[in-house]
């Protein structure tokens, strides 16, 4: 491993809009092909092939579809789409562009987070550029038909919206809340209209992919989780940041680059993810192994493991949209059971309980904040057995 592994290494070295070119002299199809071909898979952490997300909004014929990048980063620990979008903006607008001409689609929406505010003035003057040079309006790079516009909207703080129907009922202007699925977006989304909703680092691979091919995006990574991930670096090391790293990179590559080695923990996928031990070290990163929407968290062997999960349960009870019993009330009482613990007050059968409801939000939650937000102190209590039994009552 080397230092090159530092920054958005590829999206930086990109052509602009060769992917758009490409697209244009293709027909719908055969982008969604290219796509599929590529096996690119949601970059914000759910992992679901892109190729089929654009095939299935593709496939009813309807006049009214929509695009939406999903730029509500906010899973604690990630800011990689912030430096995609402060960085790269015109690589993820082509990317939307390209899946608008793949779905059949003529407006695309950005969903800013809210607390990202500060970007939107540098975008919206982005895609006013793009609007002159033809890159976006009617008939792109002078293409019949393909027609095709951004606009920029914005969330207001809730981590919920960054589930994809929560996003959509926040765009349509109602209460942020994850809707029943199915029916699933890409039948009826956006004002009951087909709509694909994919991360704001997907979208940047997939113009990269329509402008070099899939073989060249399958060069890198595994059989199972191709192309290269972008990660977010944070927490007791010496070099936080920005990362391009090969799909399939063990958390102690990972280390070693970051200067962690001696690391005592790494929480992979934020809040919502794992926290594993040094026994887990030689795992990979991928799909297949321990999948992340980006964010890598370190920390150090002064950590004090029970407030790592009290911190990330606070966040949960604070996050959760109260909807479903599950996770309401499981997140509060999972978190007043870490302040027992950190006490001494909790007896080891009160700690089997809990890692029981725990297991009951992951099954029973309605949506997938309630089913991961117990992933933290389960995995905490699995993995650091012996600091946390010796604080039992
Ligand atoms: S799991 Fe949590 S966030 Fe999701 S619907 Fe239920 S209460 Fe709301």
């Amino acid at each position: 491993m080397s230092a090159s592994y530092a920054g958005l290494v590829t999206f930086k070295k990109a052509k602009p809009d060769e992917g758009l070119r490409a697209a244009a002299s293709r027909k719908p199809e055969e982008i969604i092909s290219e796509i599929s071909d590529s096996n690119l898979k949601g970059r914000g952490g759910a992992g679901f092939p892109t190729g089929l997300k654009w095939k299935f909004t593709a496939k009813p014929p309807c006049q009214n579809k929509y695009v939406v990048c999903n730029a509500d980063e906010g899973e604690p620990g990630t800011f990689k789409d912030r430096v995609i979008l402060s960085e790269c903006p015109g690589l993820v607008f082509e990317g939307m562009t390209i899946a608008g001409r793949a779905i059949g689609a003529k407006r695309g929406i950005l969903y800013l987070r809210g607390e990202y505010s500060f970007l939107r003035k540098g975008l919206e003057e982005v895609l006013a550029e793009r609007r002159r040079n033809n890159l976006l309006g009617d008939a792109i790079l002078r293409t019949k038909g393909f027609d095709f516009d951004i606009e920029i909207r914005m969330g207001a703080g809730a981590y919920v919206c960054g589930e994809e129907t929560a996003l959509i009922e926040s765009l349509e202007g109602q209460r942020g809340e994850p809707r029943n699925r199915p029916p699933f977006p890409v039948d009826t989304g956006y004002l009951g209209c087909p709509t694909t909703v994919n991360n704001v680092e997907t979208l940047a691979w997939a113009a990269l992919i329509m402008a070099n091919g899939a073989a060249w995006f399958k060069k890198s990574g595994t059989d199972k989780s191709a192309g290269p991930k972008i990660l977010s670096v944070s927490g007791d090391c010496a070099r936080p940041g920005i990362y391009e790293f090969p799909m399939g990179v063990t958390v102690e590559e990972l280390l070693k680059e970051v200067g962690a080695q001696d690391a005592k923990a790494v929480q992979v996928g934020g809040a919502s993810g794992r926290c594993l031990g040094a026994s887990e070290f030689k795992r990979k990163i991928a799909y297949e192994d321990i999948s992340t929407g980006g964010s890598i968290i370190v920390f150090g062997r002064d950590r004090d493991m029970l407030e790592v999960a009290e911190n990330f349960l606070e966040f949960f009870v604070e996050e959760s949209c109260g909807q479903c019993t599950p996770c309401r009330e499981g997140n509060r009482k999972l978190l007043e059971g870490v302040r027992l613990l950190k006490e001494g007050r909790c007896s080891m059968r009160y700690l089997k309980e809990l890692m029981s409801l725990g297991e009951t939000m992951q099954l029973a939650s309605k949506c997938g904040l309630g089913q991961s937000s117990p992933n933290a102190f389960i995995s905490i209590i699995e993995n650091f057995r012996d600091e946390i039994m010796g604080r039992t009552s």
